[in-house]
């Protein structure tokens, strides 16, 4: 008997979903790729770097000796310990190994964390612009995302803030340096970001991931400002950009106990713990050798160097140079027309016309500018810097 398949409906929660518009854009370059069309990939939110040896051969071992199976759903006391250790050493806050939890990448951990900290209706205040995960997220939970618009440079300040908060906001979004813009938040600002969170009495997720490609300044997290902001912070960060480990998937939070038991608790019913061969690995990544980062720090400033020297050659578009992270945030208003009617269309017709792909602005909420990612090779960075600017110039 032949049964005709019933119709497959989707919930409205997830056909509102945006799906993440730079995967979009990198399976785009993959598919042209694999027609045999060469293009320059300057779209990427990861480092081109491979994973460091040492941390490689700690995930090799694991697998060798048989550490293959389920551990503790928020990650094995080891690496838990040496989060704690990490946070206390690099961002001088103090947290015990329960108040950790690792997953399966920090995206992972941050849906978790709307989940567990909103009630439909709650107001999320995100600075934009922003990484539009926060936003489909934000949504997911049932709560409604309230911008803080910037413009640039794109410095958050406290005042700013202040405006767009109301007695339904629950949450406060975060993300120094930030992606797509490279801004940070400057310590005083983020200090009496501090004192408003404590006193609006409004919980704050602090994205740091990030905080370890930063090209001038010292990184400086909101929690430690003190046991009463701590107390309303979730700070997360995790391995993907520092250590060049994207595909290992291991993020992790830290932050009230309760909370880390409802993040825990979601977890368990979903994911699980987060790979147990990527738990050792990280571990060997906060305990080994710092000196890759070091030197990926470097290339990365040599980049942003180059990029910034020859795009500024360019008149009809302007941007500033990014404090952090690996992205140049560029306006290109004056270069859009009729034809070429928003930055969606430009990077279009520059993926067509010259192979190069970037991320357009919409993608984070910022009409009118390009994202340039320079997480790619200096060689790429070359040619690609050349055709953006031939293009630029209508050549
Ligand atoms: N936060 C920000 C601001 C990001 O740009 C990204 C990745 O692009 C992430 C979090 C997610 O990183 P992961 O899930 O790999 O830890």
């Amino acid at each position: 008997m032949h049964v005709k398949n019933k119709e497959t409906t989707i919930s409205s929660r997830v056909r509102s979903l945006a799906p993440s518009p730079t995967l979009g854009l990198d399976t785009e370059v993959k598919n042209l790729r694999a027609e045999g069309i060469p293009v320059i990939n300057l779209g990427l939110g990861e480092p081109d770097f491979s994973t460091p040896a040492h941390i490689v051969r700690a995930g090799v071992a694991a697998l060798a000796q048989g550490f293959t199976h389920y551990t503790e759903t928020p990650g094995i006391p080891e690496l838990r310990e040496e989060i704690a250790k990490k946070l206390r050493r690099d961002n001088k806050i103090s947290y015990l190994p329960s108040e950790v939890v690792a997953g399966v990448g920090s995206k992972q951990i941050l849906y978790h964390a709307f989940q567990a900290l909103c009630e439909r209706g709650d107001h999320v205040v995100i600075p934009t612009p922003t990484w539009t995960t926060y936003v489909e997220q934000v949504k997911l939970a049932g709560a409604l995302p309230v911008y803080c618009k910037l413009t640039s440079p794109f410095k958050l300040t406290a005042l700013a803030l202040a405006k767009r908060f109301s007695p339904r906001t629950r949450v406060l979004l975060l993300n120094s340096p930030a992606n797509p813009t490279g801004a940070t938040i400057d310590q005083e600002e983020l200090r009496r970001i501090a004192e408003l969170a404590v006193r609006t009495r409004i919980f704050v997720i602090s994205d740091e991931i990030y905080e370890k490609i930063l090209y001038q300044g010292k990184h400086r997290s909101i929690a430690s400002f003190g046991p009463r902001i701590r107390e309303r912070t979730l700070t997360v960060n995790g391995f993907s950009k520092a250590y060049a480990m994207t595909g290992w998937r291991i993020g992790y939070a830290a932050g009230p106990e309760r909370l880390i038991r409802a993040i825990t608790s979601l977890q368990s019913q979903t994911t699980s713990n987060t790979s147990s061969i990527a738990q050792k690995a990280a571990i060997e990544a906060l305990r080994g050798s710092q000196a890759p980062l070091a030197r990926m720090r470097q290339e990365f400033t040599l980049r942003r160097e180059f990029l910034v020297r020859s795009l500024s050659r360019i008149d009809s578009i302007s941007f500033v140079p990014p404090e952090g992270a690996f992205y140049l945030f560029v306006n290109v208003q004056r270069l859009l027309n009729h034809r070429m009617p928003t930055a969606s269309a430009w990077c279009a017709k520059l993926l067509k016309e010259k192979r190069v792909a970037i991320v357009p602005g919409e993608s984070f909420l910022a009409p009118g500018f390009v994202r340039i990612s320079f997480a790619a090779s200096m060689h790429d960075l070359k040619r690609g810097a050349r055709r953006i600017a031939d293009f630029s110039r209508g050549r």
